[in-house]
This record gives structure tokens, C-alpha cells and sequence, in this order.
């Protein structure tokens, strides 16, 4: 029988080849991308017609290749970045297949242009479906460009597989954001149908981020940093309050590559277990950095999955860093009645207690001396300090013994609305425990004289803090507490602009800042009561509220540093009160000054009257 076995004809390998390499314009988006940054540029240009369908242009500032190199590079399996298996192990480089230009050659017609830093002109190469229609001398810059115009123009089934120009954009966009954020030291540009779309410049990682993400992306990051022999871990977790339906923003990079990764996404999500709302999930931006050798990331042709030596370790280091991050800053349960004391924060009451100094001023100063509230905030302890909300036991001082007072002050709250002249509580409920009840770990309900009140939980907290801090910043003004080592906090330069503007107002709440940098602070004091694992969680809150507030005449920066700490440190809805924890939040609430708002004028609580009620029945 006659042999019926054929080699396939280079144009019709290249064109199957092309399938495995390129998808979609996306595809030949992450091919030029990262040939421009194997390259060594330090400034690439994205350009887009029609979501990449009409044009992919890619501009780069870098090394460029000699008039022979630049028609090999065509070749399938040219490729400078390896020269044999072993390389494989050792690669520091994001292509190595030499398969990315001949396959998009196949399938498209490309005009490359590049030149050498050394040499005068460059080359010109025009391909078109793998035939070279020509190669010149060209004046050109340093650098190559290449152009890729109507993909798929000779695979007509695969041109009407692609979506619709908003589909196949949204994948051009994901493939460059992908790219610009592994890479921060090298700015980018996108300009999609002749209007710039990106303009990303050189910066650290966060404001790589923000740039990409919005500005309002910045108060949501908590750092992650972790440096084992294994591995390396650098980056940002989005706080859990800030975690979306979608699963969006979440980023793995493995030296310096994109990669998907079910395994370590895991890894994260049982960090913030606990933490997040049913149905949301985290952002994250992370890098690990790990020995060459013990990847490989050769299992995938478009190279996003690779494969680890030792997942288990990986995944162990980063549940854990993950993990710390979030407790240093606070995220992890703010209150948490049930746990070790052990672990407690070195702010915490009971260490407190003994450390403070008894008398730290004149109580007669107290501006708040002639109101109520001072009777049952102040009387029972000269040496009250405002604890932060990790440490709610501090609440607690001196509550038995001023019993009796806070009933008196109580039965004297009226609401103003209220007609009826009685007492707001009912006199026998006052100490009894089930006065309260907390509805959906987020209201806290309770019997009033004339009916029922149901509290906002983190809006009477706020409430309470913001009063209690206020009073802390006007009695102790510039009183201040050394830090044991001086605490170095990295900000844009944006951001660190606004700490210049606020810096004198800061240092009379307390803060005491050695030194002031182009993208980092050094400071040595904080205000006193202020945890220091909370001083980076407050500054960000404290700028994110400085770029949110309308500028007005009135501004305070001591009020909205109190505002601000309220809103970083109140208990969240979502956090289950015990009864006695419910009835000191309702006692601390009528305990202030204007108990009806909370710092930023929302209401805290609302009532309903029996008779209400009564008409609801009818
Ligand atoms: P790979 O990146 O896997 O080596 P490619 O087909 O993407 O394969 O590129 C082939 C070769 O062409 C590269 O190895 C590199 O030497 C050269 N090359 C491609 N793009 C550029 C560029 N923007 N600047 C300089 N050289 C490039
Ligand atoms: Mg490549």
C-alpha cells in the first residue's frame, strides 16, 4: 500500500501552531508586551484600533535587533532568551519559546521596525500570513515597534469566533494591567482608538496599583511583606470591608509573571476566613519571588499556570503572611470577647492600668467638665484612656463601681422629640441583664418607657470613640507616646503631600514625625492610646478623608483625626455583642454629647412607640 503520511507545509504548521499561541487580540497583546520588557525597555507604548482586531501596535524603548536578528526572529523556535534545556530551569525572561512572532506572522499582517543603540538606521520587515513582503533600511528609533493589523485575516472560522469589540477590549485591558502591574519600574501607555487610556508612570507597586485602580484603591491596601528562604512575598491585600461579588482584583505573580493559581487563591481565602461577607471575595496583589528552579512553567502554552516544588510550603508561608497582615492592621476581628488574653495588644487595659501615669492634667481644663457626660466617662477614672476597639475590655473600668452614676445619668436621657416628660428607660430594666437584644449582628434593640430603640451598632460606636477621642486629643493636646523603634510608613507622593499640609495639625493631636521623605514618613511618637499597629490604618483613613472632604473654613484637623480613629476603630457590623457588651454600648451612647448622630451625621438610633406599634397591628 502506498505511504499516505505528508509533513504538513510550514504556513499550515505555523497556522495550527498560531492556534496554541494566539487566542484572541488579547494573546498577541501579552506576546508583544512581554518581548518589548524581555528587551530591557524602560518605556512601552500599547496602541489598539477596534479592541485589537483592526491593530496591535507595541512601541518599545529597548534593545532592538541587528537586520539579521530581526528576520530570525520570525523563524518558529528563534529565540535569544534560551540556548538549551537547561536554560529552561534558569529563566529569568517572560518568553523562551521563540514561537510568539512566527505565529502571529501567520495568522496577521505585521510591520516590524527596530533598530540597535549603536547603529544609524534600522530595519523595516513587512509579513504577511508567514511571507516576508519586505525587508528595508529604515530611519528609525531605538527600540522596536511592531505592528499586528487585521488578525486572522486568512482564518476567517477563527475572525468570527471573537466577541464583540467591549468583550475582546476588556481582555486587551486585563492583559495589560496584568503586565503594567508586575512591572512598576517600567511605564506604560495605552491608547485605545487614538485616545490615551492609560498613562501609567514609573512608581512603587502601590501607586502602580492606584494609578491602575483609582485613587480610591489606596485606602483599601494593607501591605503583606514576607521573606523566607523559600520564598519571597511582597504586596497588598484589599481590606475585607472592601471585598467584592466579583472576583476582579486578584493578582499572583511569580517572579515578576502573571500566574492563576486555584491552589494559592485558596490559600488567601482561608486567611480572611472569617473576615468576609458570604459571596465576596478579597483582592490581592501579590509577588512571590522563588528560586527558577523550583518552577516550572512550562505546562502551559500561554504560561499562567506553573507548576511549584513544594505547594504545600507555599501555600502554608502565604496563609500565614496573609494572616499576619491582617492582624497587624487590625482587620482581623476587631472584637473578639473570646479570646487568648494572652495575645492581648500591649494597649490593653489591664497592662494599661498600671502603666499609665494617674494624673496627666488638671481635670478642671476638662472643656467637657459642666456637661453630663463627663460624670459617666470621667468620674469613675481619672486614668481613662481611650482604648482602641481591640481592647473593648477597657470600656469596662470602673463600671461596677460607677453604677449608680451611669443609672442617674441615664434615667435623665429624654429625647428631645418625645413629648412625654417620664424617664427614657424603664427604672427596674436599668442593670438588668436581656435589656438588650442584638438583631442580625448589626442592630442592637432595646425597651424604652414609651416603646422600643434600635441602635446602629457601628455608627453608636463611632459615635462613642469619635467623643471620647476628641476629648482625649483637646485635654492632652500634644501629649504624645514615644515608640520604642521609629515607625517607617511608605505613601505615594500624593499622599505624602497631604501629610505635609496636615503634618503641624497632626503633631498637635500627638504625632511626632522625625522625618518626612518623598514616599515614606519615619515617625517616633503617636497620639497617646493609639496602638501603633493602627497609626498606618489611621494615617490612610486620615488622607482617603482629606481627599474626600469638601474643603471648608472650618476645617479641623483634630476633628477629623477623631473621626477618622472612630471610623478605623469601630466595631463593624457583622460583630455579635454579648448583652453586657450591648448595654454598655447603649449606656456609652446616651453618655455623649449628641448621642442622635453619628461623627458624620447619620442617625445612630431610631424608636418606635407602642403606640406605633399598635397601629401596625390593627
Ligand atoms: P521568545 O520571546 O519566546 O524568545 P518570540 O517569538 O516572542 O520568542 O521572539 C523571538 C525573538 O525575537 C526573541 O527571542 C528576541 O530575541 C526577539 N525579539 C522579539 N521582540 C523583540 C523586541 N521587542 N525587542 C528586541 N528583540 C525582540
Ligand atoms: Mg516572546
Amino acid at each position: 500500500m502506498a505511504d499516505i503520511i505528508q509533513l504538513l507545509p510550514d504556513h499550515v504548521a505555523n497556522q495550527i501552531a498560531a492556534g496554541e499561541v494566539v487566542q484572541r487580540p488579547a494573546s498577541v497583546v501579552k506576546e508583544l508586551l512581554e518581548n518589548a520588557i524581555d528587551a530591557n525597555s524602560d518605556t512601552i507604548k500599547l496602541i489598539i484600533k477596534d479592541a485589537g482586531k483592526t491593530l496591535v501596535q507595541v512601541i518599545d524603548n529597548g534593545k532592538g535587533m541587528s537586520n539579521t536578528d530581526a528576520r530570525l526572529s520570525f523563524e518558529r523556535h528563534a529565540t535569544s532568551k534560551i540556548r538549551n534545556a537547561e536554560d529552561l530551569f534558569q529563566l529569568h525572561t517572560k518568553g523562551f519559546r521563540g514561537e510568539a512572532l512566527a505565529s502571529i506572522a501567520a495568522i496577521a499582517h505585521v510591520e516590524l521596525k527596530t533598530k540597535q543603540d549603536q547603529e544609524d538606521v534600522g530595519t523595516c520587515l513587512i509579513i504577511e500570513g508567514s511571507n516576508v513582503v519586505s525587508q528595508e533600511v529604515v530611519v528609525t528609533p531605538t527600540g522596536t515597534s511592531v505592528s499586528v493589523k487585521n488578525l486572522f485575516f486568512n482564518i476567517p472560522a477563527r475572525r468570527n469566533f471573537l466577541k464583540s469589540d467591549t468583550v475582546e477590549l476588556r481582555h486587551v485591558i486585563d492583559e495589560f494591567h496584568r503586565v503594567a502591574l508586575a512591572h512598576p519600574s517600567i511605564s506604560f501607555a495605552l491608547y485605545n482608538n487614538g485616545s490615551e487610556t492609560f498613562n501609567l508612570p514609573v512608581s512603587n507597586y502601590r501607586q502602580r496599583i492606584v494609578n491602575i485602580f483609582g485613587n480610591k484603591t489606596n485606602e483599601k491596601l494593607v501591605p503583606v511583606e514576607e521573606d523566607t528562604e523559600v520564598l519571597k512575598i511582597s504586596g497588598f491585600v484589599g481590606k475585607p470591608e472592601f471585598a467584592k461579588k466579583t472576583r476582579g482584583e486578584q493578582y499572583f505573580f511569580v517572579n515578576n509573571r502573571f500566574i492563576k493559581s486555584a491552589y494559592l487563591n485558596h490559600a488567601i481565602a482561608s486567611a480572611f476566613e472569617g473576615l468576609l461577607k458570604n459571596g465576596t471575595h478579597a483582592s490581592y496583589f501579590l509577588n512571590l519571588t522563588v528560586d527558577p528552579q523550583t518552577i516550572d512553567i512550562n505546562i502551559h502554552p500561554t504560561k499562567t499556570e506553573i507548576k511549584f516544588d513544594d505547594e504545600h510550603t507555599l501555600y502554608a508561608l502565604l496563609r500565614s503572611a496573609v494572616k499576619h497582615s491582617l492582624g497587624q492592621f487590625n482587620i482581623a476581628p476587631v472584637l473578639d470577647f473570646e479570646r487568648d488574653p494572652n495575645l492581648d495588644t500591649p494597649y490593653s487595659y489591664k497592662q494599661a492600668d498600671t502603666d499609665v501615669p494617674k494624673v496627666e492634667v488638671d481635670r478642671s481644663f476638662n472643656p467637657f467638665q459642666e456637661e453630663k457626660v463627663s460624670k459617666s466617662s470621667g468620674g469613675g477614672t481619672s486614668t481613662y484612656k481611650r482604648e482602641p476597639a481591640s481592647s473593648w475590655e477597657g470600656l469596662y473600668v470602673g463600671l461596677e463601681s460607677k453604677g449608680n452614676q451611669t443609672e442617674r445619668d441615664f434615667t435623665e436621657v429624654q429625647f428631645e422629640s418625645e413629648e412625654q416628660t417620664g424617664t427614657f428607660f424603664e427604672d427596674d430594666q436599668i442593670d438588668q441583664t436581656n435589656t438588650t437584644y442584638q438583631l442580625h449582628n448589626k442592630y442592637i434593640v432595646s425597651t424604652i418607657k414609651s416603646g422600643m430603640l434600635v441602635i446602629d451598632q457601628h455608627r453608636a460606636h463611632q459615635r462613642i470613640l469619635y467623643e471620647d477621642f476628641l476629648k482625649n486629643l483637646t485635654i492632652k493636646e500634644a501629649a504624645s507616646q514615644q515608640l520604642l523603634f521609629p515607625l517607617q510608613l511608605h505613601f505615594s507622593p500624593q499622599d505624602i503631600a497631604i501629610i505635609n499640609q496636615l503634618k503641624d495639625d497632626l503633631e498637635h493631636t500627638g504625632f511626632v514625625f522625625s522625618s518626612v521623605k518623598d514616599e515614606s514618613v519615619d515617625i517616633t511618637g503617636v497620639p497617646i492610646g493609639v496602638p501603633e499597629s493602627e497609626v498606618s490604618i489611621i494615617l490612610e483613613q486620615l488622607i482617603s478623608d482629606v481627599e474626600n472632604e469638601v474643603p471648608d473654613t472650618h476645617f479641623s484637623a483634630t476633628d477629623l483625626l477623631a473621626k477618622s480613629m472612630a471610623k478605623s476603630l469601630a466595631i463593624k457590623t457583622g460583630q455579635s455583642l454579648q448583652s453586657d457588651e450591648q448595654e454598655h454600648l447603649v449606656n456609652k451612647l446616651f453618655a455623649c454629647k449628641e448621642p442622635n448622630v453619628s461623627p458624620t451625621n447619620r442617625t445612630t438610633f431610631i424608636t418606635m412607640s407602642v403606640d406605633e406599634l399598635d397601629k401596625k397591628f390593627i
